[in-house]
């Protein structure tokens, strides 16, 4: 039931979306066309999963992740997969009984029967259909039971990253989160779909043998039991021993090869501009050296096992023939019985083959839930509380009352700030690079919790309201705009639903970014590649600036949104931003002074507290920091000597 899996995904592109959609598909053979089409015509619908976002977790994603849980959600699969299990290993092992019944009772001794021999050949091909229409289900069953439990993990999984606060995706490596999302879930995809159900056949099929061999014989069972099991588990303890350990070192170093390979490819542009290619390729050949003698040790063990294992089989059938054949001539055992435990002496191998080898899938399976389940109990820092109320439309009143707060609650970054912006106001915070202007503003949309103080919006705190009100309300234009995969009008309409086509226009137009718009070869509907990657980072300011004017917030917090414009574009957005903070209050996060001579307050930041507060124009007469600032700026001749200082309001 690979292919069950596998064509939910390839029915989509089968319909023609593949290709499109950018995907490396190869397409269906033409001669597998016909029968692709047939098998997707019998697949029962699968709707799309009804689950949407809430910030708080509902009750079952609040359950503990455990794999009966997760299995638990469809017990007709679960019992049918079982019975299935258990029935086919049954009829698996009836045709060495056969060949024995078939040798006693139709070819030796004195009742010898054609029609004897005749029916126990029928009656093997007909067990031999079953068993492999039995599989054929069975593999059936536990592909669409694996595919429907990681489709469920993948939603629960995401809807908790959705979840989670930004302290966290800070401290996470994205890479060791994908991972979660890749390889720990396809390790249960495999455990799920293989895994559980060829541990119970082959553990059960150990068993039935077992069984049958004493049923016929219980000294040569003894004998066979007592010398070949031993050997072979002590084998297989080692292997397992040595394979887990060749395993874990190959995961390691690969997960280095990987790392190494993203970081290169991220990091492109700096290495090609310092000329690190030369030293990235040694650096490569190391780790890629240090992947393959994981690999070569891996090899090794398995050339060990796997002949280890065969002459052990041989040594159990010599034994066999030397014990059984001379029971067979002290008429101590049947000739039909001597073939049956031959026959079955060689199916006894491969269960605990198997067995081994599962084994380490069961420990990845086990040790994926581990780290998934960890994942999702991690709880979110910034967590709405359970009676959070909807934020009624705000006049954009924001109060910072004695606020204090670190990243690290140990280390400070604010100290006790107490400002308030009124309603219609639009602050600047000027300062120092890492004053902790930012963080100020991080604090007003609850990106974070301040450690002290409260913050207040229209005089509500703001951890008594629901985030997505409060969000809703309040615009961000981050300082790398993020543009995501689509068109840039897909990327304009992110900020909020229904948005018309008249208002991207209008929005466009009030943000000036009709001319990059015009350049563009598809104008709006050009596709953003790569993060925006294919457009100047002015260009993807001017793009977030237009997204949160269309997002309408009460409030807007512009985070150093004009550092990298160029003049042009410099005046186009400041001639927009009057457009786009009337009526609004707004915090302008600016580094440069003609943006902040803009504003109708300057806040001066710095080393977490508010040094100095007022108008452009009264803190200039007043001679203090920002005067300071502002004299250098001058003598520098502004960061443009070509234009002449905004006076201030
Ligand atoms: P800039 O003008 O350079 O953007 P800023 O005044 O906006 O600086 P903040 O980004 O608020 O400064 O940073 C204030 C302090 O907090 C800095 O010392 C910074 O190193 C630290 N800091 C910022 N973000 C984080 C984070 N996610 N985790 C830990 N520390 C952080």
């Amino acid at each position: 039931m690979a292919w069950g899996g596998g064509w939910g995904g390839g029915g989509a592109m089968f319909g023609g979306r593949g290709p499109q959609a950018g995907l490396p598909f190869g397409g269906i053979p033409s001669e597998l066309a016909e029968e692709a089409e047939r098998l997707l015509a019998t697949e029962p619908e699968h709707p799309a999963s009804a689950r949407t976002f809430h910030q708080r977790p509902l009750e079952d994603e609040r359950e503990r992740l455990t794999l009966p849980k997760m299995l638990g959600r469809y017990p007709r699969m679960v019992v049918e997969g079982s019975l299935l299990v258990i029935v086919t290993s049954l009829l698996l092992q009836a045709g060495p009984l056969l060949t024995s019944l078939a040798v006693d009772r139709g070819m030796v001794g004195t009742h010898r029967s054609l029609a004897v021999v005749l029916w126990c050949s029928v009656a093997y091909l007909v067990i031999a259909v079953l068993s492999a229409l039995g599989q054929r289900r069975q593999t059936k069953v536990t592909g669409a039971l694996a595919a429907r439990v990681m489709h469920d993990l993948r939603i629960r999984v995401f809807t908790h990253l959705q979840r989670l606060s930004l302290d966290f995706f800070t401290e996470e490596k994205a890479g060791v989160l994908m991972s979660r999302m890749t390889s720990d879930i396809e390790n249960l995809q495999q455990l799920v779909q293989d895994g559980i159900s060829s541990f119970a056949l082959q553990g059960l099929t150990m068993l039935v043998i077992t069984a049958v061999l004493f049923a016929l014989n219980v000294t040569l069972a003894l004998w066979t039991i007592l010398l070949v099991v031993p050997l072979l588990v002590v084998f297989s303890i080692w292997f397992h021993r040595a394979s887990e350990s060749g395993y874990l070192m190959s995961r390691d170093r690969i997960a280095n090869v990987l790392a190494d390979l993203s970081e290169s490819l991220y990091g492109i542009r700096v290495v090609t501009a310092h000329n690190r290619q030369r030293r990235n390729i040694v650096n490569h050949r190391h780790v890629v050296g240090a992947y393959r003698d994981a690999n070569f040790y891996t090899g090794r063990v398995n050339a060990v096992y796997g002949p280890a294992t065969i002459m052990i089989g041989i040594l159990g059938q010599a034994m066999l023939l030397g014990i059984g054949g001379d029971m067979v001539l002290r008429h101590r055992l049947s000739l039909g019985a001597l073939f049956a435990f031959f026959l079955y002496l060689n199916r006894f191998f491969a269960p605990i083959q198997l067995l081994v080898q599962q084994y380490n899938s069961l420990q990845q399976g086990r040790s994926s839930v581990i780290r998934l389940r960890e994942l999702l109990e991690t709880p979110p820092t910034v967590d709405e509380a359970p009676d959070a109320i909807d934020l009624p439309t705000i006049e954009g009143r924001i109060t910072f009352e004695d606020v204090s707060f670190g990243y690290d609650p140990a280390r400070p970054v604010l100290h006790h700030v107490t400002l308030e912006i009124a309603p219609g106001e639009s602050v600047a915070f000027v300062g120092p690079t890492g004053a902790g202007k930012s963080t100020l503003a991080k604090l007003a949309n609850r990106f974070y919790d301040p450690t002290e103080g409260r913050v207040l919006v229209d005089g509500i705190d703001v951890r008594t309201v629901t985030l997505r009100s409060l969000r809703s309300q309040l615009g961000v234009v981050p300082q790398e705009p993020f543009l995501f995969a689509g068109t840039v009008r897909t990327n304009l309409r992110f900020g909020r639903t229904g948005i018309t086509d008249d208002e991207i226009a209008e929005a466009v137009e009030v943000v000036g970014l009709s001319e990059l718009v015009d350049r563009l070869p598809q104008g709006l509907d050009t596709v953003v590649h790569e993060r925006g990657q294919t457009l100047s980072s002015g260009e993807r300011q001017l793009l977030a600036l237009a997204r949160a004017f269309l997002a309408r917030p009460r409030v807007l917090i512009l985070d150093e949104a004009t550092s990298s414009l160029d003049l042009r574009s410099e005046t186009v957005i400041e001639r927009a931003l009057d457009r786009l903070l009337e009526g609004r209050s707004a915090i302008l996060i600016a580094h440069r002074l003609t943006t902040a001579q803009r504003a109708d307050r300057i806040v001066v930041v710095d080393e977490g507290g508010v040094l100095e507060v007022g108008t452009p124009r009264e803190l200039l007469e007043r001679g203090g920091a920002y005067a300071a600032m502002h004299d250098a700026w001058l003598a520098s001749g502004g960061r443009d000597s070509t234009r002449a200082p905004v006076t201030p309001k």
